[in-house]
């Protein structure tokens, strides 16, 4: 995949970084953030790529908040699968457009032209929602998903790293818990249980912002006041999986006398939940038995973040009950649900009102530098500026020392 705002200082940068010594950087978290960071910095060491070793290191065994839950029913060996984090991704610059293009050729990406509707609840149980038309998702402002699974795109991205090594299952320790060694500006990582991970020039750091305060710290990161300034909301998200159609609520089902019922998404008015999402609508995934994934309202997950994860399932599922008037012979077979304590970014505000976006954490003189979606808008193509400026700033020193 090819930047032509990095090829352009690839340029610019070439014959530096060639001379430059090697630099070894360590990426906390293997997101999207630190996956596009990690390809962003391969493309500008392209033509010295023996002075760039990247290591990520990831706390989980898969990558970020992209994530994908899928069940088997035996009996015809079909699947339900959901998307129960982001569910797509927009992409509005040019860079950004530039570089899905490969992924999209491909069919990996691929648009969503989803079909949107408002959807309110009757106001008297066992009576079918009221459905408005809202909008037709297009190719021009298009809305993209990944395929077969949400969860395809970042392992795609992690595959074709070439210089970079992911450290699955290891969770980088507070930076001030080890005294880490900053010589030359070097600094060591640690692990929690004190080994060593070694040595690094560069320190990125891609986590949630709460995880990114206690990472740095007491470490003399000199922006640490700013980690917390935009507020992260929890998000509650409900999955749900029916046999076959036939056992679908008539709410959820497709009807040609009724082109409104033949919906793909679903805004909810006047809910504890915010969205439904039809997954079986999606491209390249008709296959799937009936699954829909619903999530809840941000606030309202926030303010229920402790609360037991079973109490919250029974209270949605209530909820999703009333809303789509569902009864004993249509209810759903499979249910889940998943807490994530991170899901959206409240971008902080100028003194005018307008969304200030608090952009990447820089400490020149450590060469430590904290960024994630909730440095920019809190979204997926938000990891995509954030490794952009990420990479700006390593390429403007590396060039310059
Ligand atoms: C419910 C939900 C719905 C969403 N819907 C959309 C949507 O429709 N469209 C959209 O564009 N975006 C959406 N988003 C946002 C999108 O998912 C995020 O913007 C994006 O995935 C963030 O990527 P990231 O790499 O910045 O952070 P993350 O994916 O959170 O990656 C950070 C990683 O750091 C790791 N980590 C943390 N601490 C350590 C440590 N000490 N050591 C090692 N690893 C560590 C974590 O395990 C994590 O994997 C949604 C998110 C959620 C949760």
């Amino acid at each position: 995949m090819t930047d032509p705002n990095v090829s352009h200082s690839n340029n610019k940068h070439s014959a530096s970084l060639a001379a430059a010594s090697a630099q070894k950087i360590a990426i906390i978290g293997g997101g999207l953030s630190g996956l596009f960071t990690a390809t962003l910095l391969e493309q500008a060491f392209a033509t010295a790529p023996k002075n760039l070793q990247i290591t990520i290191f990831e706390k989980s065994r898969s990558v970020g908040r992209l994530a994908t839950r899928y069940r088997t029913d035996k009996s015809t060996d079909k699947n339900w699968q959901w998307s129960f984090g982001a569910q797509f991704f927009t992409a509005k610059s040019e860079s950004f457009k530039q570089f899905i293009a490969p992924d999209l050729h491909s069919g990996l990406l691929q648009p969503w032209l989803a079909k949107v509707v408002n959807l309110t609840s009757a106001s008297e149980s066992g009576q079918s929602p009221q459905i408005e038309p809202k909008e037709q998702w297009d190719s021009i402002h298009a809305r993209y998903i990944s395929t077969p699974k949400m969860t395809s795109w970042g392992r795609k991205l992690a595959d074709d790293l070439q210089f970079t090594t992911i450290k699955f299952k290891t969770r980088v320790a507070p930076l001030a818990q080890y005294s880490h060694l900053q010589t030359d500006k070097r600094t060591e990582l640690f692990d929690e249980k004190g080994e060593s991970l070694g040595l690094f020039d560069w320190v990125i750091c891609t986590a949630p912002n709460g995880q990114a305060a206690e990472l740095m710290a007491d470490s003399g990161f000199t922006q640490q006041g700013k980690i917390l300034k935009p507020e992260m909301l929890a998000c509650y998200t409900l999955m749900l999986g029916w046999q076959d159609d036939v056992k679908l609520p008539d709410s959820l089902k497709s009807q040609a006398n009724e082109p409104v019922s033949n919906w793909d998404v679903a805004f909810i008015q006047g809910s504890i939940l915010d969205r439904v999402f039809i997954e079986h609508h999606k491209p390249n995934h008709e296959q799937l038995l009936p699954s829909l994934t619903i999530h809840a309202n941000n606030q309202w997950s926030q303010q229920q973040v402790d609360q037991d994860i079973t109490k919250i399932t029974e209270q949605l599922l209530a909820e999703a009950k009333q809303l789509l008037n569902w009864r004993e012979q249509t209810a759903p077979t499979q249910i889940d649900c998943h807490r994530w304590r991170y899901a959206s970014t409240l971008t902080p505000l100028d003194i005018e009102g307008n969304e200030q976006p608090l952009g990447i954490l820089v400490d020149k003189d450590k060469q430590w530098l904290v960024s994630g979606d909730w440095c920019a808008q809190g979204n997926i193509e938000s990891c995509y500026q954030v490794a952009e400026q990420t990479v700006g700033v390593i390429l403007e020193a590396v060039s310059t020392n």
